[in-house]
């Protein structure tokens, strides 16, 4: 097998997202020789919708990641720019914090540890088979190393996936889709029929992400303030790691009438109302069409309008996902308060 291999390794890592890159330094510092692979080395950590860690439920997760010596906890404190301690009104044991980060800092950031790491080498490459030899049915399934778009190979003891949403992946907007990894990335092809070839089944699901707004063209002076309210609380159980950078705040607004019937009268134009797409969806991370569809006795519904980082002109608007086609999606988001005249950088 060595003979055909470019290179060899004793981990590969494919895909340079939150789990590839944690996947990646604890191999490195296990002592493995370790390649982390992904589709562009520029995009290393870039979070794809909002720059957001922690929360209910998965700030347990930071900070056993950071327990078991993870960065993503370390990470989140130094460049967040927003931190709230969700369910501060109720027990300690359900208190969540979150962290707005700095989309462009925490991704320089991760890229500089990577970087850093001793026997961790970073390679830009589509990952489209893996070589094994053996088969499942026999019991002596064995992998051997992993092989790119343009067919070099690279040899392996072990092979580990973390692609995120890249595989055979597409974007809809409204009645319009198009092979894509995430918003401005190609997806990955080729592994998941490599997957299949070794009996594994494989399955879709679908997310969603909100447009993004000029910051400038939105009047915030207007709408409510929620300021950072837990600069000093940290993911990290590392005292060295309490690092706070400058805070900004986000603000809130509600959706209104207009919002709701231009919504309403426009559903059978969304890919899920309309049909043209059946997949299954995450429970907490419902379009703003599912809310006013399921929940249709409330009048409106909380907005959040969330900078993507210190010197990003892009807000986030949270909880406004919509898979409405791009032609209506500003008279919607200008149907918002304070987002009257606003400017939409990219759709939803
Ligand atoms: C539109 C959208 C909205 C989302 N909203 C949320 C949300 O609200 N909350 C939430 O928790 N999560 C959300 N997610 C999910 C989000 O993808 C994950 O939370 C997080 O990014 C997963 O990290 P990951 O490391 O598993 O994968 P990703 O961050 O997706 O990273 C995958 C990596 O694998 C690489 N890769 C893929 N295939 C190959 C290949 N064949 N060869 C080489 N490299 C490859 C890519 O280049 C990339 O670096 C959303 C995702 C999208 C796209």
């Amino acid at each position: 097998m060595d003979n055909f291999c470019s290179e060899r390794f004793d981990v590969i890592v494919v895909g340079g997202g939150h789990a590839g890159c944690e996947a990646a330094l604890a191999a490195a510092r296990l002592g493995c020789s370790t390649a982390l692979f992904t589709l562009n080395l520029d995009r290393i950590a870039w979070q794809p919708c909002n720059p957001a860690v922690g929360g209910p439920a998965k700030s347990q997760l930071v900070h056993e990641v950071d327990a078991l010596g993870g960065v993503i906890g370390r990470l989140a404190d130094a460049h967040a720019i927003q931190k709230r301690m969700l369910n501060a009104s109720r027990g300690p044991a359900v208190w969540a914090l979150r962290a707005q980060t700095d989309k462009r800092r925490y991704a320089l950031g991760m890229q500089r540890l990577l970087q850093e790491q001793p026997n961790l080498s970073l390679r830009e490459a589509m990952v489209t088979d893996l070589l094994t030899t053996g088969s499942r049915g026999g019991g002596n399934l064995r992998i051997h190393g992993v092989e790119t778009y343009f067919g070099s190979r690279y040899g392996a003891e072990a092979v580990v996936l973390t692609t995120g949403t890249f595989l055979q992946g597409r974007i809809w907007i409204g009645g319009r889709s198009q092979s894509a990894g995430r918003a401005g990335e190609a997806a990955a092809t080729g592994l998941t029929d490599a997957l299949q070839r070794l009996g594994l089944e494989m399955g879709r699901l679908k997310t969603g992400t909100p447009a993004r707004v000029e910051r400038s063209s939105v009047a915030l002076e207007d709408l409510e303030e929620q300021p950072s309210d837990a600069a000093d609380r940290y993911f990290s159980f590392d005292p060295e790691a309490w690092i706070s950078g400058p805070q900004i705040s986000c603000h809130i607004t509600r959706t209104t009438a207009a919002t709701h019937q231009l919504i309403r009268d426009n559903l059978h134009l969304t890919p899920i109302y309309g049909g043209f797409l059946d997949a299954k969806g995450p429970r907490y991370c419902p379009s703003i069409e599912d809310k006013i569809v399921r929940f249709a006795e409330k009048e409106s519904h909380q907005i959040f309008l969330e900078p993507e980082g210190l010197d990003s002109p892009e807000l986030y608007i949270q909880g406004f996902s919509t898979g409405l086609p791009e032609a209506l999606q500003l008279q919607l988001l200008r149907t918002l308060p304070g987002l009257e005249h606003c400017v939409m950088l990219r759709p939803a």
